[in-house]
């Protein structure tokens, strides 16, 4: 069993600088138990080093970002070119244009594209965006989905589909959270009655065309149609978050693996190839509401940093080749099909959702197929069953939503060896 005696010290030292110890709430570990969070000391394809000198095999993959498995050589060795070459410019360069293009390729729907920071980023300004371009306020998101930390996407649940969201989040003003409506995912009944409420108060429908956030949740056959049909009828926009699903179940958006196009869609996590980026874009004619061209405003001066772009420039590259998708999708099954004869051999409750490469575990009896809130996943038994992986070198998110994510780097042997593990978890 590992001991994480160098992480506990530092625990100490991290809480008295850093705000509760962790730079993102999601790191704590709090909600299973309230141990001191790992501290990494490195990490090397698909795994992890941690300050005690112990190795895991990393399955969080930094919240979805690192498909490639950590310090790729490919990637590494376009970041150590570019830093030779200045990391920030404040100007254009070839390579915001060239990788611009590259996405443009994969998600031919983005015909206009702006690089920003964070996910977060690129999620708020696609809703000014659409804001601008409506001259309309109120946004439509889907109950427990995330879309980052900026104000009007805290707002959780109202009660119904008639119902303002209530803030998730001290700091952000009800009056902010007055122009969020909530409603169900995969619920057209719901949304459909928003419009009739709202109607023509509605800028745009913000939605993940594969959800991330509650554990893995597909959308119904012909809901994202529906989506655009009924946002359209009453002129509204449909912006797509993809920042965890582009490029991450394949080459290109969930919406040409879905083949159903938005109008924006934001961008982030995979496209950095592990550094910070966020980018949005959509159509021509509702991008040019943006500055310089148009009067919504959005800057920044990390944006379309060189650094970031050589990163996902090379990220791409190691993405489009033959049969990557193939292979995420070979391991994942073979890593679920494990799991689920595992789940049943030990009698456990548990069901997994797995799209290619990417799966959550909701500890529960019914198939998830919607958000229901807490009753989506048993936490202590999230919490026990992340407890025994730390312990024996399987690092996950301390979250009982968040998914595993397989990278490249991931071998047969390191599946085995995952299953292996899980197997000693359940057993005790
Ligand atoms: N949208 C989705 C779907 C996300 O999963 C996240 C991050 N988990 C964000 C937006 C925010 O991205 P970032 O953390 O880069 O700001």
């Amino acid at each position: 069993m590992f001991k994480h005696e160098n992480s506990e010290k530092l625990r100490q030292r991290s809480e008295n600088i850093i705000l509760g110890g962790v730079n993102s709430p999601s790191r704590s570990y709090k909600a299973v138990g309230g141990g001191a969070p790992i501290v990494m000391d490195r990490a090397e394809g698909a795994y992890f080093y941690d300050v005690d000198g112990n190795k895991y095999i990393d399955f969080l993959s930094a919240y979805g970002p690192i498909i490639t498995g950590h310090a790729h050589p490919h990637i590494h060795e376009a970041i150590v070119k570019q830093s030779a070459r200045g990391i920030l410019y404040g100007t254009t360069s070839p390579l915001e244009i060239e990788f611009a293009e590259k996405i443009q390729k994969a998600m031919p729907n983005l015909e206009r594209i702006r690089f920003v920071n964070s996910g977060t980023e690129a999620v708020m300004t696609t809703i000014r965006v659409a804001r601008a371009y409506t001259s309309r306020n109120k946004i439509i998101k889907f109950e427990g989905c995330y879309h980052g930390h900026s104000d009007l996407v805290l707002v959780a649940a109202g009660s119904g589909p008639s119902q303002l969201g209530t803030p998730d989040s001290a700091g952000v003003p009800q009056a902010v959270a007055d122009d969020v409506i909530t409603v169900p995912f995969n619920n057209l009944e719901a949304l459909q009655a928003a419009f009739v409420h709202f109607k023509d108060e509605i800028a745009g429908v913000l939605v993940e065309p594969i959800v991330g956030n509650f554990g893995i949740v597909e959308p119904h056959a012909g809901f994202l149609e529906k989506v655009n049909e009924i946002a359209h009828t009453n002129g509204a926009l449909v912006i797509y978050d993809e920042v965890i699903t582009a490029f991450r179940f394949m080459y290109g958006g969930a919406q040409d693996l879905l083949n159903v196009q938005p109008d924006l869609t934001a961008l982030g996590k995979i496209i950095g190839g592990g550094t910070p980026i966020g980018a949005y874009g959509g159509k021509k004619e509702i991008m040019e509401s943006v500055a310089p061209l148009g009067p919504a405003y959005q800057a920044g001066t990390m944006a379309g940093n060189p650094l970031s772009m050589a990163a996902g420039i090379a990220c791409l590259e190691v993405l489009e080749q033959d049969g990557v998708y193939e292979d995420l999708d070979k391991k994942g099954e073979m890593l679920v099909d494990g799991l689920n004869a595992l789940i049943e051999k030990y009698g456990i409750k548990a069901n997994i959702n797995r799209k290619i490469g990417a799966f959550s575990i909701f500890f529960g009896e019914d198939e998830v197929t919607e958000y229901t809130g807490a009753e989506n996943t048993d936490g202590e038994a999230f919490a026990t069953f992340f407890n025994g992986l730390i312990k024996r070198g399987v690092m996950i998110a301390p979250s009982k939503y968040e998914a595993w994510f397989i990278t490249t780097a991931h071998t047969y042997e390191d599946i085995e060896a995952t299953l292996k593990i899980v197997e000693d978890v359940f057993k005790n």
